[in-house]
This record gives C-alpha cells, structure tokens and sequence, in this order.
C-alpha cells in the first residue's frame, strides 16, 4: 500500500467539501501540496471556496457537482485517477425530521463511495478515510453510565431509541452508527485493496475557514458558541456527551489517516480531548468578555474548569489510540478552540453581535 509518489502527485477526493470539518481538510490538504477534488451537492459551493478559504491554492482545486449521494454509481467519475477518498458528506441537520432522512443518505452515502471507489478509482488509490462520530461509539441506553469507551464500543441502541420517539440528535447518532457498521460490513465482503479507516469525533469547535453567508447558518457544533457569544437568553443543550475537539485536529487525523494507509488499516480513531458542554463556553466568554451580555446558567455546572477533562462517575471517551498514532498527550484544550472561533466569528461578522453592555452614566 505504501508509495513514495509525492503529495503535488496526488489527488484527493473529498466528499461534502463545503462543510466545516471538510474545508479544513481540503485546506490542509492544499497547504501540504495534494491536489483537492471536492464534491457538493450544488455548484455554488466551488466558487464560494475558490474566491474565499482555497482562493490561493485555486490552481490545485478541483470540483465535481455530485448532487445525490445515495445514487448507486453518484461518485464514479469523482474517483477516477485519486489517490485518497475522505468521505464527510452525512446529514447534520437536528431539524430533519425522520430516522430515515439521517440513515439513508449516511448509510447509501457511504456505500455509493466506496463501490465507486473500488470500481473506478485505479489501483493507485491507497486509503479511504469515513468520517464516523462519538455517536457511533456511546451506547448510554446500553452501557454503564461511568462507561470508559474505546473504539471497541458501539451504539446500537440508538436507532431503535430514535425510531420509538424521535429526536433528531438521537436520530443523527443512530445514522452514523449505522453508516459505520456499513463501512466494516463492506470491507469484510468486498476486502478492498486499498486502506480503509474512521475517524470518530466528539462536538467539534474551532474557528471555520469557510464562512456561511450569516452566523445563523453556521453548523450544528458552532451555531450554539455563536448563540452564547452574541447573548442568547437560553443556553444551548448539551449534544451527547458534550466531549469535544477542535476542527484542526480532526483534520489532522483524517490526513494522518490518508498518509499512513498501512496503520490506519481497519482502523476507528475516537478523536475527543475531554468534557465541555455549553455552559463551559458560557463560563469562558463572559469570563473573557466582561463587557458582553452573555447567559450565566449554572456557572461551572457539569465540567471541570481547570482542565476540561472527563469527569470522574460519568461516561468516558479518552482518544487514547489516535494521541498515539499522532504522537501527542494532548489535542487542543477547549478555551483555546472556543477563544480562537469567536475570534474568527468577529473577525468575519465585525460587530454583528450586539451584546455590549449598556454603560451606566455616573453624573
Ligand atoms: P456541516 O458543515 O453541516 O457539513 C455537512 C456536510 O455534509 C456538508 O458538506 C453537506 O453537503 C453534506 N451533506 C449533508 N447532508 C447531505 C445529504 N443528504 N447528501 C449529501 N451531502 C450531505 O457539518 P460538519 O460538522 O462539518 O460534519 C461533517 C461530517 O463530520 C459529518 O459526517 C458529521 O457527521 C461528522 N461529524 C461532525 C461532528 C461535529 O461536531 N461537527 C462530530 C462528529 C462527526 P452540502 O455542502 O452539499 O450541503
């Protein structure tokens, strides 16, 4: 599987490149020199990433309009000729409202790649890389609710819990669980020649570097820090666990994933870096901001403070196999990734966020 073919060579596909987690891999993946073939589902995601977060790697930027990702067959000319397939495109859309409008595009989704991969990407492709969650991994309607989770854990609760009374988070988790185990189920049958791994996130922070056209369309991770930096009166819920990690080292995982097709193998790489749910952010930004109105909540409820890791008698998720493969103790802390995208919000959106404090008048 190795090769010593050098990355201005190499081309990689990356499927729903217009989303958070996915530009930052294209634009890592431009930065070290590869060739970045995207997909989207609409043609206005290409000149939206030309003319803004991949404008000065233009030249080594390709597009292709795959507008169904459930069609058999919908990624057979996107693959031809790459080197690396990193498939992100999944719904993440809490306002769906059935099972099925999560599970049938993550699942057909996945599948549809991965036959278009084997069947037309050429034998120079070496690894797939899927982009899996926590979801997939935490069964909290299974398991002991102090559970230390590994990758060798699965949620497969979920999707019965979800058909019964639907929510769409449960429903979300419940896909990517299922979209997995459609991943592993492939490679038993199909025992393709190329690498195949998963990385599996816990809620992702950190600041974007491709911009929705307002912070109310920002994603699901981020949309909430916005709503508690521009001094929303209600704190956001909790998504799962609240573990959480920062966008720049998912990206990283996911290349790490593509370049090292022997270890990355067979492989699910749990990516979390400790505990912190809103109210975490909540804490920071008014710590940070005293001149902004921003939700107090339950101050310090839920998380530990001093170094966002898990808490002792609840539910743990140590991303112990991926700090290994990259060689790290830690991944970005939390203050840092929180700080660093309310930067970017207000480097992007200058003042659009109007919570300043009215300043008394001392006469
Ligand atoms: P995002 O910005 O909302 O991106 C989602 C991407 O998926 C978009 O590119 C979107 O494509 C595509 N997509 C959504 N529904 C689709 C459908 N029905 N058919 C085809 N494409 C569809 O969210 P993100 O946070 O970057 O998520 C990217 C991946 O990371 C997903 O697989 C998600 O499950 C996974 N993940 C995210 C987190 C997190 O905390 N953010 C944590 C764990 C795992 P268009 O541009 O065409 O709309």
């Amino acid at each position: 599987m190795g090769s010593t073919t050098s990355p201005s060579a190499k081309i990689i596909l990356v499927s729903g490149i217009n989303g958070y987690i996915a530009s930052h891999i294209g634009l890592i993946l431009l930065q070290k020199g590869y060739t970045v073939r995207g997909t989207s589902r609409s043609g206005s995601a290409h000149a939206h990433l030309v003319s803004g977060a991949f404008k000065s790697h233009a030249d080594s930027y390709q597009h292709a309009i795959v507008p169904d990702i459930t069609t058999p067959g919908a990624f057979d000319d996107a693959v031809k000729g790459v080197h690396g397939v990193i498939h992100t495109a999944s719904p993440v859309d809490f306002n769906l409202t059935s099972v099925d409008a999560f599970i049938g595009p993550a699942v057909d989704g996945t599948l549809s790649v991965l036959n278009s991969a084997k069947a037309h990407a050429g034998p120079q492709l070496q690894s797939v890389v899927v982009t899996s969650s926590v979801a997939a991994v935490v069964d909290k309607w299974r398991l002991p609710s102090d559970h230390a989770y590994s990758e060798v854990d699965w949620n497969t609760s979920g999707e019965a819990v979800a058909r019964e009374t639907f929510t769409g988070p449960v429903a979300y988790g419940a896909s990517k669980a299922a979209a997995e185990r459609a991943l592993w189920e492939w490679v038993t049958t199909h025992k393709p020649s190329f690498s195949v791994s998963a990385v599996n996130p816990g809620v992702v922070t950190g600041p974007p570097v491709s911009f929705p056209a307002t912070p109310e369309k920002l994603n699901e991770t981020l949309a909430p820090i916005w709503r508690i930096y521009s001094g929303d009166k209600t704190l956001p819920p909790p998504i799962g666990g609240a573990s959480y990690i920062d966008v720049r080292d998912v990206a990283v995982m996911h290349i790490w994933c593509i370049e090292h097709p022997e270890q990355a193998n067979g492989q699910r790489y749990i990516m979390t870096n400790g505990k912190a749910p809103p109210q975490a952010a909540a804490d920071l930004l008014r710590e940070k901001f005293p001149d902004r109105d921003i939700i107090e909540g339950t101050p310090g409820q839920g998380y530990r403070k001093d170094d966002y890791w898990f808490v002792e008698g609840e539910p743990s998720l140590v991303a112990n196999k991926a700090y290994k493969a990259l060689g790290v103790n830690r991944f970005i802390r939390y203050d840092k990734s929180i700080l660093d995208t309310v930067e970017a919000f207000e480097s992007r959106w200058p003042e659009y966020a109007e919570n300043m404090k009215k300043t008394q008048r001392v006469d």
